[in-house]
């Protein structure tokens, strides 16, 4: 792509629109503004072209010969279609990367998974003495790699339905596709709009590339090789038993005793494992990473063990599916703290999970009713009004034995900037309570 004399506005001032911005000057841009509906918004660079509470009256006279959007605004609304009106094309920031990448690409896609993932296939890369950078919603924009000197031989890509929206010539050497399950319905109409999107991780890969897909994952007929991988089922070319990792009968990795034995974990250890071989690494560079590996924070992590009381944050999980697996994953009697922003998403399917397993339900934030009301039929709930009495609560109902699970299923944005704050918010209510 040729940006020289070409007009650049970038859409969002957060890190991967500076990101952009940068890399679109450094590719020969006459001009690169970046625009931001926001008129609070601040631009942590002082060296970029900015405007915030750019109106569209704004946006039509700027005249732009392309647009880069960032993964939070949406494309289809009526104040990005005005920097569009002379008819310059919208992309997003992870293509505006990948036309300047000139690694190479592994692409990680899921509902739940991705950041672990990509943290493991970096770790395992990495270990083996390769260059690889864990990228995209991971938190570091592709761009900065973009703009690295030299650039990593790997750009370990985590990519989300959000940014999939703007890709157009986007190609993987490697996409994983870890699940799908309801979510972001506070930003989809349909939920197969969010499915959509996210089968787009595809759309410019042939036969040449490489497709690793969890096994029963609905997927229509595409063009890049298939492997397949489950924890739960039996096919697949990987499978999970014992704790071990198995191929038809040899032991690929045994996760006895390593932070990701929880067959989530596990799962997400198969995708990796089988996107480093597709790569070109051999099982003895790839497993012995594995037995190093500490999952990202927040995710099932250890808070405090007391008086035969173990305490988990999961303050990461944002949606049903997550939950689930944080439920499956226990073998200890749970007192489950859930709630959060409501996003519009309907709980009824957690119910057979929970069954036998959950003994008391906290449940708190926006949609501590509705929780109350759909879970609360055939389990003992207790409604609060936020984090900190539900780690109260649940310290009065645990007794020795038990396992006190926070995990929302829902986001934070209700009480919380970020998940990571409310899950800190969590570790220091705990903390403050095993210490009094
Ligand atoms: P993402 O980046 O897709 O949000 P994370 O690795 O950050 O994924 O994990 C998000 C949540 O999902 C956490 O609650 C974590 O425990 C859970 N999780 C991680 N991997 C899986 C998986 N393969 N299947 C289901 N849940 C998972």
């Amino acid at each position: 792509m040729n940006l020289t004399g070409k007009r650049v506005a970038v859409l969002g001032c957060g890190r991967s629109g500076v990101a952009a911005a940068h890399l679109a000057a450094a590719h020969g841009a006459a001009r690169v503004c970046i625009f931001d509906s926001d008129p609070e918004a601040v631009c942590s660079d002082a060296a970029v072209e900015f405007v915030p509470g750019a109106s569209k009256e704004e946006a039509r006279g700027y005249s732009a010969d392309l647009v880069v959007i960032s993964p939070g605004i949406e494309a289809d609304k009526p104040w990005a279609l005005a920097f569009t009106c002379a008819g310059a094309p919208i992309i997003g920031e992870v293509e505006l990367a990948s036309r300047y990448f000139r690694g190479r690409i592994i692409a990680i896609t899921g509902t739940n998974g991705k950041t672990t993932t990509t943290a493991l296939i970096e770790h395992i890369l990495l270990q083996a003495g390769r260059s690889a950078k864990a990228c995209g919603n991971y938190g570091y924009p592709f761009c900065e790699v973009a703009l690295q000197k030299p650039q990593p031989e790997f750009a370990v890509l985590e990519i989300s339905s959000f940014q999939l929206e703007t890709v157009q010539s986007f190609r993987p050497e490697v996409a994983v596709w870890l699940n799908f399950a309801p979510d972001h319905m506070d930003r989809y109409t349909k939920l197969s709009d969010y499915y959509e999107a996210k089968l787009r991780i595809f759309e410019n890969m042939d036969e040449q590339q490489i497709a690793i897909i969890r096994v029963g994952e609905k997927i229509p007929p595409i063009k890049p090789k298939i492997v397949e991988f489950s924890a739960y089922a039996g096919s697949g070319l990987l499978r999970y038993e014992d704790c071990c990792i198995k191929q038809i009968d040899t032991t690929v990795a045994d996760l006895t005793g390593t932070a990701l034995q929880q067959a989530h974990n596990a799962e997400n250890c198969m995708a990796a494992i089988l996107a480093c071989r597709a790569v070109g690494l051999k099982d003895d560079e790839i497993v012995p990473a594995l037995t190093n590996f500490e999952p990202p924070h927040h995710r099932c992590e250890f808070v405090a063990e007391q008086h035969g009381v173990l305490w988990l944050n999961d303050s990461k999980s944002t949606n049903l599916h997550s939950t689930e697996a944080a439920i499956r994953s226990q073998s200890r009697p749970i007192v489950l703290l859930i709630g959060g922003k409501d996003k519009g998403l309907d709980y009824t399917p957690l119910l057979p999970t929970m069954q036998g397993k959950v003994k008391l339900c906290v449940v708190f934030g926006q949609i501590a009713e509705q929780l109350e009301r759909t879970l609360g039929n055939q389990h003992r709930t207790v409604r609060v009004r936020t984090v900190r009495e539900a780690v109260d609560t649940a310290a009065k109902h645990a007794v020795a034995g038990d396992v006190v699970l926070f995990s929302p299923a829902t986001s934070s944005f209700d009480q919380y900037k970020s998940y990571a704050q409310r899950g800190d918010d969590f570790r220091h209510s705990v903390q403050e309570k095993v210490h009094s």
